[in-house]
């Protein structure tokens, strides 16, 4: 990256005072408890036929070739793919194994591919995730590390929220406090439409344990923006 260390990145929130308003109202995903009752293929039947009526009502028509699966392509996209991570059932088991090596420093896993969808317009927000720990006994595969970022990334989405839920479900899973999360991302909701800002992006992080220690944190950040 050129401009050094990623403070000088542009923090980019809208400041409308109106639907561009990004707001956070909790870590947790604001979900029913009467989300599952319905099984998939159900939602799947129900969605299609929400989303063929906003076809309808847009004045598309559903009579042409090109058009006529869409309803049905979008709700099995949303239930089976990009919203999948909504279901506790889909969440990535894991395994963890023993320090055997007594590795005590810190572990980074960079550049996770993050796809995830602003919950405000349903649009796609894309970037990398960079995810640290240090090791309190127990390690796990990284490519975990990368499932769970996936995880969590496929449901609507907050960035701040998706920040914050990953480094909790980081500390939680290797029973550790020293976990630093960063992620990076697009919004097509702010890039494509509203302000049209392109080149913006948005920097979260969320630092726990021994990443409060700004020498450390500074260890990891140099880590994720080596030779960028
Ligand atoms: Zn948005």
């Amino acid at each position: 990256m050129k401009d050094g260390l990623p403070y000088s990145k542009s923090l980019k929130i809208d400041e409308e005072i109106n639907d561009d308003d990004h707001y956070l109202t909790s870590i947790e995903t604001p979900i029913r408890s009467d989300a599952f009752e319905i099984d998939d293929e159900l939602k799947i039947e129900l969605i299609e036929k929400k989303f063929r009526e906003i076809m309808e009502v847009l004045g598309l028509d559903l009579s042409d070739d090109s058009l006529k699966d869409t309803p049905k392509r979008v709700a099995k996209m949303y239930v089976k793919e990009i919203f999948k991570g909504l279901d506790p059932r889909n969440k990535p088991s894991v395994t963890l194994f023993e320090n055997k090596y007594k590795f005590n420093q810190m572990l980074v896993e960079k550049d996770i591919s993050v796809y995830s969808y602003c919950e405000h317009h349903f649009v796609p927000i894309i970037g990398k995730a960079h995810v640290a720990y240090y090791s309190a006994g127990k390690v796990v595969g990284l490519s975990k590390i990368n499932r769970m970022v996936q995880y969590y990334s496929k449901r609507p989405q907050v960035q701040e929220r998706l920040t914050v839920q990953i480094a909790n479900e980081m500390k939680e899973m290797l029973q550790t406090e020293d976990v630093a999360v960063l992620i990076e991302a697009d919004h097509l909701c702010v890039a494509s439409r509203g302000v049209q800002d392109v080149s913006s992006s948005t920097v979260t992080s969320s630092y726990h344990g021994k990443f409060l220690n700004p020498q450390v944190r500074d260890e990891f950040l140099r880590y994720v923006y080596e030779g960028k």
